[in-house]
């Protein structure tokens, strides 16, 4: 069992529809240690290095101008499969599409708008954590409560 850290974003979306602090609580209570976390505007430039995989796309114009249109909240999230873990957490990239449940399928409908960014593996993590989080800025801690959330079988 692979203890992970995945890059987690907040999207315009997630911030204007107040649903920050429902998304937190969810990774919370899910046993993830949040160990970064600041609010910022992503720009043209990082938007494109973040998702440089699909600059060439036809639907990377409406995505630049979706994660520049208001500021995000980036996390990164630490435990057990935590990139996995997330990525179930979310759900399918379309809302429409996605359980019931994870965060996409209980708080949209769009294939675009659909709140959460999270990293699809662990290349993508130790790629996309460093564009985001100085090594500084990501607070290694204990918490007590860990043998008791992440206990394995
Ligand atoms: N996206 C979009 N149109 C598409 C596919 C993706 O606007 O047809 C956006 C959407 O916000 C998605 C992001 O581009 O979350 C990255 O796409 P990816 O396929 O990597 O999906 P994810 O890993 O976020 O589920």
């Amino acid at each position: 069992m692979a203890n992970e850290r995945s890059l987690i974003l907040f999207k315009p979306d997630a911030v204007q529809r107040r649903l920050c602090g429902e998304l937190l609580s969810r990774i919370e209570k899910r046993g993830l240690k949040i160990v970064g976390l600041k609010m910022l505007q992503v720009t043209k430039e990082l938007s494109a290095q973040h998702y440089a995989e699909h600059v060439e796309k036809p639907f990377y114009p409406l995505l630049e101008e979706f994660i520049t249109s208001g500021p995000v909240v980036a996390l990164v999230v630490e435990g057990p499969e935590a990139i996995s873990v997330m990525r179930t957490m979310m759900g399918s990239t379309n809302g429409r599409e996605s359980a019931l449940g994870t965060i996409r399928g209980d708080f949209g409908l769009s294939r675009q708008m659909n709140l959460i960014h999270g990293s699809d593996g662990p290349e993508a993590a130790a790629r996309e954590i460093p564009i985001y989080f100085k090594a500084e800025e990501l607070i290694e801690y204990e918490t007590t409560l860990a043998g008791w959330v992440c206990a394995d079988d």
